[in-house]
């Protein structure tokens, strides 16, 4: 059995969240009550791959939110993410993916020092971060999209928001190694952490995120951000590429104008059906067959029997993992979605 760990984007996603399931006892409610609500299993599902192998799998809703953090309710964001993580492995699920912020929150408070909850002693190779095919799907999306916008790899500036990060530092590695790409550009705030990737990839410029957006053809968000942020749209490239990889999205508003095209990033389109609730909740176009990359790795880890934390700690995603998980991904019929978003 496989398992995925996920929280509301905000306390208004999370009142949508619990109005479409059915939980009347968490609508309406304030940040208290969700710091103090325990995990819960919101969904239940089976999987079919297009090999015809059928696995089954539980939604952990670990009642996270992002203004925990933005009100330095830190304990109550580090408790709900060990607590879904023991609720997980007490429900006897051999793999869970710690989707969204579960798995920031759990590197960047260095849980991994808190092996016990309660009477729990947690086994993390039953957990993954689900990154490794995340970083895969978000570069194939780079490699599939820019074409379809006549975008020309070899001629092309990408600018990476989040490079430094785990996501972030394997799409640069991937493009480096993988892809003509002509420039990249590498944003984030920490100066230092970024002239340390520069050495390690052997190229790219560091830059600020205002720096980097006029000179981008195609811009990939994966910054690690509670919010998005509002950028100005007539200082973009036309055509112009953006990816938004964030969970909650890195960018605010729809971006409405023409010539720049917005990509949902990290996302797969399944071949077949998925029957849960969950993917609707979080405003997925087609909730049956699109879902996010981190979700699907648990899955694909569970098809494959690869009981394993195959994506854990930061900045170890080597290209040949990427390759791996993405050979798997295609044998059981995920693909990257490609649909621009609607202005
Ligand atoms: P990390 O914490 O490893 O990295 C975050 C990166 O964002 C760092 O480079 C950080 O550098 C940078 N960053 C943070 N805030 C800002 C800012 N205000 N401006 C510019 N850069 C910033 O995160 P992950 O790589 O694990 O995740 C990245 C994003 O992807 C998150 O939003 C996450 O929720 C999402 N995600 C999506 C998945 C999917 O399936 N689609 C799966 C998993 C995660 P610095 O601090 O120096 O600025």
């Amino acid at each position: 059995m496989f398992g995925l760990i996920g929280h509301p984007t905000s306390l208004e996603h999370a009142y949508d969240v619990a109005k479409e399931l059915g939980y009347p006892e968490y609508i309406n409610q304030g940040l208290d009550f969700w710091c103090s609500a325990p995990p819960i299993v919101m969904d239940e599902l089976t999987v079919t791959s297009v090999t015809g192998q059928q696995i089954q799998g539980k939604y952990v809703e670990s009642c996270f939110l992002p203004e925990m953090l933005a009100n330095r309710r830190v304990k109550a964001a580090t408790r709900k993410v060990l607590n879904a993580m023991a609720y997980a492995q007490k429900h006897g699920i051999n793999i869970t993916a710690l989707g969204g912020f579960s798995s920031i929150i759990f590197e960047n408070f260095s849980l991994q020092r808190l092996g016990r909850i309660r009477n729990i002693k947690l086994e993390f190779e039953r957990f993954t971060t689900g990154n490794t095919h995340t970083a895969y799907i978000i570069s194939r999306q780079v490699e599939q999209a820019a074409p379809k916008l006549g975008i020309d790899l070899s001629k092309a500036t990408v600018a990476v928001c989040g490079a430094t990060g785990d996501i972030g530092s394997a799409v640069c590695r991937w493009l480096s190694e993988r892809t003509p790409v002509a420039k990249l550009l590498l944003v984030a705030r920490d100066r230092e952490r970024l002239q340390n990737l520069q050495a390690d990839l052997g190229r790219g410029k560091v830059m600020t995120l205002n720096e980097a957006l006029p000179e981008a053809d195609i811009v990939v968000w994966v910054a690690s951000m509670p919010k998005g942020v509002q950028i100005d749209t007539t200082t973009l490239k036309k055509p112009c590429l953006l990816i938004d990889g964030g969970y909650p999205k890195n960018l605010d508003a729809k971006v409405q104008h023409s010539g720049v095209h917005v990509l949902a990033g990290g996302i797969v389109e399944h071949s077949l059906d998925i029957d849960w609730r969950m993917m609707k909740i979080v405003n997925m176009d087609v909730p049956a067959r699109q879902l996010f990359a981190c979700f699907a790795e648990s899955m694909l880890l569970e098809f494959e029997k690869w009981y394993t934390n195959f994506s854990w700690g930061r900045n170890q995603i080597t290209v040949e993992k990427m390759e791996k998980i993405g050979e798997v991904s295609i044998k059981h019929g995920f693909r990257p979605l490609l649909a621009f978003a609607k202005a």
